[in-house]
């Protein structure tokens, strides 16, 4: 019953406390269900060998969680692969269940990344590597469609050895690009991704004092306005702009260049 319901395609076999005070399940394969090719889905009969894998999940009240998992080398009739089984329930060669990680993508979101690990009992690369993964699903995509007014700045990275410039929809205050580096070239792939159409309709970007932003603005965004800004502080500015929209209000300065004049 408990494999239906958490893991589909097996069945607990056993239950064990170990030493350390973890809770070993063992899992056996459960007859009923077919296994399914890893490459292409379809149900597959033909078992080339059988691996035991020991995997983490998420915690049962005060238990850790580990499971010993069959996981079956199939032969498959419709594509021909030899290849992993797929589960419902766990990627392919990944060490802990896709519960954990979905425990661990919340937990993210609300506590830095070394209390999560102290949580979790989950090494802080772990973490680190399942919130990355987390945030390129989330916000990988670039959307820029329909922006008009444009805001960039610069913040100092590893207490000011190196920077890095973020992008922001002036209207919303939505981030829309950040990349490492303050130069000309360290802003042009915003530009590249943006496309000829999208520079186009650009009409001002605002921007502190930096000639290296204000020299590619003009290469890519001929109907584009340079407005000069003071910014009071540019980590503030990130910081607001992840709560929602117009939340900053910066402050023009006394000049404000025409493009190309
Ligand atoms: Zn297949």
């Amino acid at each position: 019953m408990l494999g239906m319901v958490f893991w589909e395609g097996h069945v607990v076999n056993s239950s064990e406390e170990q030493a350390d005070g973890t809770l070993l399940l063992s899992l056996s394969e459960d007859p009923s269900h077919r296994p399914r090719c890893g490459r292409c889905g379809s149900d597959c009969v033909l078992v080339h060998e059988r691996r035991r894998r020991r995997v983490r999940d998420r915690d049962w009240f005060d238990r850790r969680v580990w499971l010993d998992v069959p996981i079956r080398r199939l032969d498959c009739y419709q594509c021909g692969a030899r290849a992993a089984e797929r589960l419902s329930w766990l990627d392919a060669g990944e060490r802990i269940t896709h519960r954990l990680r979905a425990w661990v993508e919340a937990l993210v979101q609300i506590l830095p990344i070394a209390h999560v690990a102290e949580l979790t009992g989950l090494h802080w690369h772990t973490i680190k590597r399942i919130d990355h993964r987390r945030l390129q699903t989330q916000y990988g995509a670039f959307e820029a469609r329909g922006v008009r007014r444009l805001v960039m700045d610069e913040f100092a990275l590893h207490k000011g050895h190196r920077y890095a410039t973020v992008i922001m929809d002036a209207q919303c205050m939505r981030v829309l690009w950040v990349g490492e580096g303050n130069s000309r070239e360290a802003i042009r792939p915003f530009f590249e991704l943006l496309g000829k159409e999208g520079c186009q309709h650009i009409e001002a970007v605002a921007m502190d004092m930096n000639t290296a932003f204000d020299l590619e603005v003009r290469a890519h965004c001929p109907n584009a306005e340079v407005v000069l800004i003071c910014f009071t502080s540019s980590r503030a500015l990130v910081g607001k702009s992840s709560t929602g929209c117009g939340s900053i209000r910066p402050t023009p300065c006394a000049a404000s260049r025409p493009n190309g004049r």
